[in-house]
């Protein structure tokens, strides 16, 4: 593996670098160097200038609007977003079901849903998760019945992320409830002003609200917003959820944290620091560099056409016990500080008084896109035979 970047790249590098300094807005940049969560108008300002540059969808193929990156192109991308302070793009559109719909989806599917993605004009979200069907994903309960010409859906779907922004969902159903578990799931399109849809909020612990609860009555989905057939819904999630982990990793915005970090360590008085801080920061710094290595495994990979497995249930593990750590030092280099919640003038640095939630917040991270012990019982499975 070659880790020297090529002139074009070095020079690719230079011209993202410059269109964030010149894009990047400052409200954006004071967000994300807070920690803090985007509004969803600040998130859907900064995806459409993406869509417009053409740098939304950076994985898909060019037919369908993707800008024809390779990996590493794609790699010094995210680092040079991540960098500028600018927010990761929401994963649910471009990193979940566009993918899923130029795969697997009809041409009339195809037309009909990813320019909106591409162009960061609509909102998903992601209906999988149920109140008794999370790691055990294959017992969910929601049903579609087909009638004439739609599917009758009843049930409820929980912890779904940005449902109360999102114009559609795209939903796991039980279509079948006579054959094996995973072979009686449909991946279904639903468009949440459909009557019969209900959005309930659920706070979390970082005082925003991130998370809903949907509930589906006697909501009519036309037929024709199936994916694939019916039945061949677990496949399907089981090719998102690949992609869903490797996002999650979120290796750039780490670097991006990392650097904040560092920031509050030369800004507070040097005795004011004890050497065991620097030691963490420097023991977080060798962990980064090693996540950072995996995760070029995975661009060398794709760059060569190679297949990768269980790299992606590695990088989400340790990518999130590291987002986890790095947050957990921020409050704790912030002292007293990072006691400071819902202040409207800052108490010392800004950051420090917004890290608690962030802190709390990814306590979320090693629990979302399955969890990280499911993703040990993967790795033992593909790496061990066990
Ligand atoms: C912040 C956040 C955002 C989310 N966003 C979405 C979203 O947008 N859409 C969506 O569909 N879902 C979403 N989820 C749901 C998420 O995918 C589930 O929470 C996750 O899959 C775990 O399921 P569960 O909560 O039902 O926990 P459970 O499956 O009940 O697990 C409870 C505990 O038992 C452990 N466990 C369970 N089974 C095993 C096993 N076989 N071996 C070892 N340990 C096991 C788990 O690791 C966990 O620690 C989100 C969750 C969070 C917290």
């Amino acid at each position: 593996m070659n880790l020297e970047f090529t002139d074009e790249e070095i020079a690719f590098r230079n011209m993202v670098r410059a269109w964030m300094k010149e894009n990047v807005s400052d409200d954006l940049r004071s967000v994300t160097a807070r920690g803090d969560m985007t509004s969803k108008d600040q998130q859907q300002r900064w995806e459409k200038q993406l869509g417009d540059k053409g740098w939304l969808a950076l994985t898909w193929p060019e037919q369908y609007g993707g800008p024809g990156w390779t990996a590493t192109q794609r790699y010094i991308f995210d680092l040079e977003r991540a960098m500028a302070g600018a927010p990761p793009t929401s994963p649910f559109g471009v990193s979940m079901v566009g993918p899923v719909i130029y795969t697997f989806g009809s041409e009339a599917q195809k037309q009909r849903w990813l320019p909106g993605i591409v162009k960061g004009d609509t909102l998903w979200c992601q209906g999988y998760s149920e109140p008794n069907a999370g790691s055990d994903l294959a017992s969910l309960k929601t049903r579609a019945e087909r009638k004439d010409d739609h599917y009758l859906v009843n049930g409820q779907k929980i912890w779904t992320t940005q449902a109360h922004w999102a114009d559609m969902i795209f939903c796991l159903v039980r279509t079948d409830s006579t054959v094996k578990q995973q072979q009686g799931i449909s991946f279904l399109l639903i468009d949440m002003k459909t009557p019969g849809i209900e959005v309930r909020p659920i706070y979390t612990i970082d005082g925003h609200h991130h998370l809903n609860e949907v509930y589906f009555s006697d909501v009519q989905v036309p037929l024709e917003n199936l994916v694939g057939t019916e039945g061949m819904g677990w496949t399907i999630a089981k090719f998102l959820l690949t992609h869903e982990r490797t996002t999650i990793a979120g290796v750039a915005d780490s670097h991006h944290a990392m650097a904040r970090l560092k920031e509050a360590l030369h800004a507070a008085p040097r005795f004011a620091v004890p050497a065991q801080a620097r030691r963490r920061i420097a023991e977080l710094e060798i962990e980064l560099m090693a996540l950072e290595y995996t995760n070029f495994r995975t661009v060398a990979a794709t760059d060569e056409g190679r297949p990768f497995g269980p790299e992606s249930s590695g990088l989400k593990i340790k990518g999130t016990e590291l987002q986890q750590k790095l947050s957990q030092t921020m409050v704790e280099l912030g002292g007293l500080m990072s006691l400071v919640w819902d202040s409207e003038e800052p108490v010392g640095s800004d950051q420090f008084n917004n890290s608690p939630r962030r802190y709390n917040f990814l306590r979320a991270s090693t629990i979302y896109g399955g969890s990280n012990e499911i993703q040990k019982n993967v790795l033992a499975k593909m790496l061990l035979g066990l």
